[in-house]
């Protein structure tokens, strides 16, 4: 059986306030046993959310990291140096880095690179545009992305992320059945490549998850738990989400 793992993606959000009270409420509330958490706010935070979240047991993951190990590059920020502070995970390959910062395919597979060589464990964030899905493309450019992305990597150190481009943000979630499709494709592709990763791989849904759609979602075969944005931000909207794990 497979952990549930439910991860927070704060995004551009979020401020000391907002760490410390959910690093108060979470230290009250013992769901470890039934679910990973893990939280991902602004680089910032991490080193304060380390600090804060330390009773808890909730892990902390960066939003992205540089493709580079060191040296020139201005503004970046290693995955060495998020592993240094605390982190567990890091984010790569966001469809917001991708459409917004013009991260591409190659700089994806090096973030990755980057993250496993540090034993920091990446989650890979896959999923198609709305124009995709109606031109019946989803299998092909989940395929692309995984294909592109996941090269030379270690099945055994890795999440992906299935997050429906136009689900993001908008308040239209994927239905159960619909990403339960995507996800048995992507570890269908997985056991191709590593058959004996395939069945430990955690796959999580991302895409407008609220408290009120988590547990059907959660509960297909393949949807290990999720990635949340919006509904991250209010403590009690993500505890009930971590709880439907
Ligand atoms: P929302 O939950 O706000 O739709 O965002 C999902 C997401 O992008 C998480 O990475």
């Amino acid at each position: 059986m497979r952990q549930a793992l439910v991860i927070a993606n704060w995004k551009l959000n979020g401020d000391t306030a907002l760490l410390k009270d959910m690093a108060e409420h979470f230290h009250h509330v013992d769901i470890q046993e039934q679910v990973n958490v893990v939280i991902c706010p602004p680089a910032v935070y991490l080193k304060t959310a380390a600090v804060l979240f330390e009773p808890s047991g909730i892990e902390l993951g960066g939003q992205n990291c540089s493709e580079y190990g060191s040296g020139a590059y201005t503004g970046e920020i290693s995955a060495e140096m998020l592993r240094d502070i605390g982190c567990e995970y890091v984010l790569i390959g966001h469809s917001e880095r991708r459409a917004l910062f013009a991260e591409t395919d190659e700089m994806v597979a090096g973030k990755i690179k980057q993250a496993q060589q540090c034993n920091l464990r990446p989650v890979l964030c896959v999923g198609e545009t709305l124009a995709e899905r109606e031109a019946n493309a989803v299998e092909s450019v989940i395929r692309g992305q995984l294909e592109k992305a996941l090269g030379e990597a270690d099945f055994n150190n890795l999440v992906i992320a299935y997050e429906p481009v136009w689900a993001i943000g908008t308040g239209k979630t994927a239905t159960p059945e619909q990403a339960q499709e995507v996800h048995k494709m992507i570890r269908d592709w997985v056991a191709s490549k590593a058959p004996e990763s395939a069945q430990k791989l955690q796959i999580l849904y991302g895409g407008s998850v609220k408290a009120d759609n988590a547990s059907t979602l959660f509960h297909q075969a393949d949807i290990d738990g999720g990635l949340i944005g919006g509904a991250s931000l209010d403590t009690e909207q993500f505890d009930a989400i971590c709880q439907a794990a």
